[in-house]
């Protein structure tokens, strides 16, 4: 009959790894930190996530739309998240070869101009700290699958992006792109459709609504407060203006994570 013993510890014996702390190193080298990279199709209404048109006596526009581009987050080994949209080009009547590679060139030059590498987004995990990455847009030019159709016409009086189709005249400028493209990936209007002197606010990456905006019917260029979606030739782009990003890369961060990531706009 063999004896009951008392078993020694094993981690008495020298060199023996001591389960308990091996457990404990185990956990700190798990710690899911900018595992991987991410992207995601996004397909959303802007009013009523990115932003909010007012009527002058306060109550919401009921104005719908969808935006749609891709997103890409690379929080692993990159350090840039890039906003990259596909646009297909219909040359309509009167419009030749060389304008459409014009007008492909100024669309990239006026998103290049005014939207691309402005801004950074920094994300807060909050297990492992802040990263930073530069905010990048990309054009990308197809002939199926688009995102968004540019319609270009020899002449277009009231240029616009309405849906997921773009119209603008052949001679449009680079600036009119930059506009025109910022309604694509979600930005409103900052000036008012009607006679009145109406409001915009835009949502912050925390959920909230953002101070709101003056949007009268016209805004000097020149205005203190005048911005590139509020006035024509106006150069200046802004924080709000990006928030939309923060908002999608969070909100994909946080559903790869399973944990609530901030986003903000520096
Ligand atoms: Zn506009």
């Amino acid at each position: 009959m063999g004896a009951r013993t008392t078993p020694e510890s094993p981690s008495k014996e020298k060199d023996a790894a001591d389960p308990v702390n091996k457990t404990k190193t185990d956990c700190k080298d798990e710690k899911k930190c900018w595992v991987d990279d991410y992207d995601k199709e996004i397909s959303t209404p802007s009013y009523g996530r990115y932003s909010q048109p007012y009527k002058k006596d306060g109550t919401k526009h009921a104005y719908t739309d969808k935006v749609q581009y891709k997103l890409y987050a690379p929080v692993k080994t990159g350090t840039e998240i890039t906003i990259e949209i596909k646009f297909k080009v219909e040359k309509q009547a009167d419009v030749t070869d060389a304008d459409v590679t014009s007008a492909k060139t100024k669309l990239e030059n006026g998103v290049n101009t005014y939207w691309d590498n402005k801004f950074t987004l920094e994300a807060d995990d909050p297990e492992c700290g802040k990263k930073s990455f530069k905010i990048r847009y990309k054009i990308v030019w197809v002939d199926s699958g688009q995102h968004y159709t540019i319609k270009v016409h020899k002449t277009y009086a009231r240029e616009g992006v309405s849906g997921n189709v773009m119209n603008v005249s052949k001679t449009t400028d680079d600036w009119t792109y930059a506009h025109e493209v910022a309604h694509c990936f979600g930005l409103p209007d900052e000036y008012s459709y009607t006679t009145d002197d109406e409001t915009v606010k835009y949502y912050k990456p925390d959920g909230t609504l953002d101070a709101a905006v003056s949007a009268p019917t016209f805004k000097a260029k020149d205005a203190a407060d005048a911005t590139i979606m509020s006035s024509v030739n106006n150069l200046t782009v802004l924080k709000r203006h990006q928030w939309y990003v923060a908002i999608e890369t969070q909100e994909l961060l946080t559903a790869k994570l399973g944990r609530k990531i901030k986003c903000d706009i520096k």
